[in-house]
């Protein structure tokens, strides 16, 4: 099972590393063999001494080692903080920053060349699931063009656009279709994400084909995130 958090723009280095030092006891503490990943803000990331089954990993970056790209961050500067897992085709970098499908097959590429773990996003807008499951998954499916599906280390989270960040959820049934339609190609962990709560998260876990989720908001704080692991510590 995998409990990642996505801290998109919150947090500080500070209030991360608190973050981090807290997941890292619970987990020493429990003996969790869950997956944890905690992807901060660029600026927050550092040399975190952590238990092996938690990674801190990157939420974006660019295509390159490094170079002259205003603004932006490359493996030379993740490899310094041994980062070892990275976002690829988060919503909000498709529709709010407008990453291209292009550039998103080339940061794909470029970090299966590195050898990290990909955390590989997709998900529909609300009208695509309004016109049906078969719409649904003709979307996703081409959100994979380009994509190596046999990349040993690729990770899928199957993310309803309209679900991140809106307090709404997929139902448990939607949720099921779409994973078990993934599953039919995809031999990899399959995660679920939008807006996943302390609430809801033992039941999206148990559905079948769901090998962890993928959240944002209720998981920036430790103690939320922790009852997660927990959740997933009683699934298994
Ligand atoms: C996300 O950022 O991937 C996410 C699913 O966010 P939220 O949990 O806030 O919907």
């Amino acid at each position: 099972m995998i409990i990642a958090s996505n801290f998109k723009t919150n947090h500080t280095r500070k209030s991360t590393r608190e973050f981090v030092e807290q997941v890292e006891a619970f987990v020493n503490e429990s003996n969790s063999t869950v997956e944890a990943r905690i992807y901060p803000t660029s600026t927050a990331l550092d040399k975190f001494v952590t238990d092996k089954s938690i990674k801190v990993g990157a939420q974006n970056f660019y295509p390159t080692q490094n170079g002259s790209f205003t603004g932006e961050v490359g493996f030379e500067q993740l490899q310094e903080f041994d980062v070892d897992s990275v976002l690829i085709g988060h919503s909000e970098r498709r529709h709010v920053l407008k990453e291209s499908s292009e550039l998103i097959v080339n940061k794909y590429n470029f970090a299966k060349d590195q050898g990290v773990e990909i955390v590989y996003c997709v998900g529909e807008p609300k009208e695509v699931r309004e016109a049906g499951l078969d719409a649904v998954m003709s979307y996703v499916w081409e959100q994979f063009d380009g994509i190596d599906l046999n990349y040993d280390r690729l990770v899928v989270a199957y993310e309803p656009v309209w679900a991140i960040g809106t307090g709404l959820t997929a139902s448990n049934d939607d949720i099921k279709e779409v994973l078990k339609r993934l599953r039919d190609k995809i031999n990899k962990p399959l995660l679920y994400g939008g807006s996943v709560k302390v609430d809801n998260v033992g039941d999206i876990l148990d559905i079948e084909n769901c090998d962890g989720v993928l959240v944002g908001t209720a998981s920036w704080k430790a103690e939320a995130f922790i009852q997660m692991i927990k959740a997933a510590q009683n699934i298994k």
